[in-house]
């Protein structure tokens, strides 16, 4: 039995999910002409509670669009330490948008005060002035941690009152909001732009969006293409990701609790040490003590026993629950690694 915890993007798409592609209508989505993908669209906006939404291939095109939309090369944006945009893009912000990042807050969470803090008014003194402000929700190296409402209030506000733009990465927004029983919508209203990817734990195999304002959605539309992002049939993947909304979002509370549950178990292993509290949703951060061997020799040994996660840090493992493990592999998974790390 292999159990594979590396990431919720390894979900393959279910009999339902393909027979929904396979009848899918489409038609040439760069003259906007496919139904299905019309459909997601509205489907998206409404779902975001936003004007409009585009379907675009990958999260990344989504978060580097954002940055097209809201800035001018030598923008100045604040993002949170270890997102996604900065840590996990290639570089993209400043090669494609020429912005450059100020990182604050520790594990994913900052404050309005951290904001304040680096906010730069205008060039006069030689500063990048600050253009935008984007929260990763849920922060994914943080451990999928779920932003309180109100520390996103408050730096809207403030953001707002100097002027700023806001961007919410939403790649994993679904699991937020099934972990606070909040709509997306609520979660992204603070926000001009939201995005929210429909290939990690909603499991459809490609695609995620960015909704915003009409204005703003036809700039992304204009840079998708730039990026080489205009999709011709792509009602194929789109139906993928109407199937996803319809049916796999409610099942996320199930890899919260199979999360829960790993860490829970993990703790248990001397030396182990994890921050249940930080498990929120479907990402399980791992803390591996002196004692124990480093986080890449574990996954060695692990992948040998068919249990795969990554290292996340020298001495750090992450595993992340999906919808192709049920509780009992993660059960499985968890006698391996105890057995594992207790030789
Ligand atoms: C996965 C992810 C993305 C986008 O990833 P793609 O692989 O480009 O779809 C963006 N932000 C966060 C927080 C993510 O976890």
């Amino acid at each position: 039995m292999t159990v594979d915890l590396r990431s919720d993007t390894v979900t393959r798409p279910s009999p339902g999910m393909r027979a929904a592609m396979a009848a899918a209508e489409v038609g040439d989505d760069v003259f906007g002409e496919d139904p299905t993908v019309n459909a997601l669209q509205e489907r998206a906006a409404a779902l975001l509670g936003k004007e409009a939404a585009l379907f675009v291939p990958s999260g990344s095109m989504a978060n580097q669009i954002a940055l097209k939309i809201h800035c001018q090369p030598g923008d100045e944006v604040v993002v949170g330490a270890g997102s996604h945009n900065y840590a996990f893009e290639s570089g993209a912000a400043g090669a494609i948008a020429g912005v450059q990042f100020t990182l604050v807050g520790r594990g994913g969470l900052f404050t309005a005060a951290d904001v304040e803090a680096v906010f730069k008014p205008s060039h006069l003194h030689g500063h990048a002035p600050t253009r935008l402000v984007c929260v990763e929700n849920t922060h994914n190296s943080g451990g999928g941690v779920v932003w309180s409402q109100e520390a996103i209030a408050g730096i809207a506000a403030s953001a707002r009152d100097r002027g700023l733009v806001l961007h919410l990465d939403g790649a994993r927004l679904m699991n937020a909001a099934v972990a606070q029983a909040v709509s997306a919508a609520s979660l992204a209203a603070q926000f001009d732009t939201a995005s929210l990817c429909f290939s990690k734990g909603l499991g459809a195999p490609v695609g995620s969006v960015i909704a915003g304002s009409k204005a703003l959605v036809d700039r992304a539309h204009r840079f998708r293409k730039m990026l080489g992002g205009g999709m011709r049939q792509a009602g194929i993947v789109a139906a993928a990701a109407l199937y996803a909304l319809e049916n796999n979002v409610q099942r996320l509370a199930d890899d919260h609790a199979n999360a829960r549950f790993v860490g829970g178990q993990l703790a248990t292993i001397p030396g182990v040490s994890v921050d249940l509290a930080g498990v929120q949703t479907n990402i399980v951060l791992a803390d591996l003590g002196p004692d124990l061997p480093v986080a890449a020799t574990v996954v060695e040994a692990l992948r040998a026993r068919g249990v795969l996660c990554l290292p996340f840090g020298s001495r750090r493992l992450r595993l992340v629950t999906h919808l192709d493990v049920d509780q009992a592999a993660c059960a499985h998974a968890a006698t391996v690694i105890a057995e594992v790390l207790r030789r």
